[in-house]
């Protein structure tokens, strides 16, 4: 008899002939998490296990935020040849609580010598007798539910422990994410990352004009998202020299549309050298004079890759709370700015004359200057 995580993995049942690569990923994201905790990780049986994590409930913590699980339950192996020792094990589970409950059985070992209903009856039956009477039978709506699983061993398990859902990181191609300091862009990426997309960020940076601190910002928010996508590689790009420049030679209005262009053409470049396939970026429609439909369009039309935005349609409000729940709201919070504040214009332009933006562009010296930042990117891998 020993504990250990019982792992549930969610939408891959969907999956047909390739189901075999999705959990061999979603395995080794999984083995990845609690590497450092000394868990060993295996799969059986449609059922992914941990055994022997120092620490429980940071394990627990750990594989509830590894992309692909549907839940955790903590749970009892036992040996299948001693059912009595499974029944008392059932009425230790059991003892202490109150309310309803019901026992859902499930046997994948068609040999094994009860069937599902008879294991149902004989663990409740059990359970009803020898706890201290607070429980009550209901198959419909019970407060509890006792799992008995019958495969290579019995595992049984009361509590389920909602994971964060989604796909296996890597499953899902490899895409750039444009991150800010702010609130936005790390719950964009979050999202995108669930989808099984593995994420490289780029961030830039405008040194003098935004600090140390504005850049070890940027590095904690990514330190959180790798903590669910097992790893990302950023790169910090100088953007002081651009934004000088457009600040210098382009119409007020458009030097914030122009600086997103930039940024999109330079995180296009980075995104081909590193195989990724698409763009995040945190936009959604009219947050901002940049973000309007039109200028959204403008800012598009400079790449030649799928820009993706999943927080296009949401409030401000609601990627708040989204923030909170994956836990980069606070960090996004602290207080030192981003390159975008730093150059703001009094006036953006919000319906803007693509006229206007080919001629500012137009004075720059764009190959060099794109060239210039994209070599001189630092590299982090966290
Ligand atoms: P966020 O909260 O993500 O900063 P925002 O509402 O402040 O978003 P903008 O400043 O207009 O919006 O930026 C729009 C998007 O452009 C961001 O969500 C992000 O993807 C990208 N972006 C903005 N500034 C930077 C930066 N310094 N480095 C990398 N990407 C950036
Ligand atoms: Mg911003």
């Amino acid at each position: 008899m020993r504990n250990l995580l019982l792992v549930r993995y969610g939408e891959i049942y969907l999956k047909g002939l390739n189901r075999p690569y999705f959990l061999r990923t979603l395995v080794s994201r999984v083995r990845q998490a609690v590497a450092d905790l000394g868990g060993k990780v295996w799969l059986h049986d449609a059922r992914i296990f941990v055994s022997g994590c120092e620490d429980m409930d940071e394990c627990v913590r750990r594989v509830c935020r590894v992309f692909g699980v549907h839940s955790v339950c903590p749970a009892i192996e036992m040996e299948k040849d001693d059912f009595d020792a499974v029944l008392e094990q059932a009425a230790r589970m059991m003892s202490g609580l109150e309310g309803t409950f019901k026992v859902e059985a499930r046997r994948s070992d068609k040999h094994f010598f009860l069937d599902s209903p008879s294991i149902n009856a004989k663990v409740g039956e059990y359970v009803l007798d020898h706890t201290d009477g607070r429980l009550r039978v209901d198959v419909k709506k019970p407060d509890h539910v006792l799992s008995v699983e019958v495969r290579d061993h019995v595992y049984m398990y009361v509590r389920v422990i909602m994971a964060v859902g989604g796909m296996p990181v890597g499953t899902g191609g490899k895409a750039a994410l444009l991150l800010s300091g702010g609130i936005d862009s790390p719950v964009a990426g979050y999202m995108i990352a669930k989808r099984g997309v593995e994420l490289i960020a780029v961030h830039y940076y405008s040194f003098p004009y935004t600090g140390p601190q504005a850049r070890q910002k940027v590095l904690d928010l990514a330190s959180i998202l790798s903590g669910y996508c097992c790893g990302i590689k950023v790169f910090v790009v100088p953007f002081t020299e651009i934004q000088m420049e457009i600040h210098a030679k382009c119409p007020d209005e458009y030097t914030t549309l122009i600086m997103r262009r930039y940024m999109m053409r330079i995180a296009e470049r980075i995104a081909r050298k590193e195989g990724a396939q698409a763009l995040v970026t945190g936009e959604s429609i009219g947050q901002v004079a940049s973000q309007t439909l039109e200028a959204l369009t403008v800012t598009d039309s400079v790449v030649d890759m799928p820009v993706f935005r999943p927080l296009i349609g949401f409030d401000k409000i609601d990627i708040i709370h989204e923030a909170e729940k994956i836990g980069t709201y606070e960090t996004s919070c602290l207080p030192y700015e981003d390159c975008c504040t730093v150059f703001t214009p009094r006036h953006p332009a919000t319906k803007p004359k693509m006229e206007k933006i080919l001629e500012g562009e137009e004075k720059l010296d764009s190959e060099r200057l794109m060239e210039a930042a994209v070599n001189a990117a630092e590299v982090l891998t966290l």
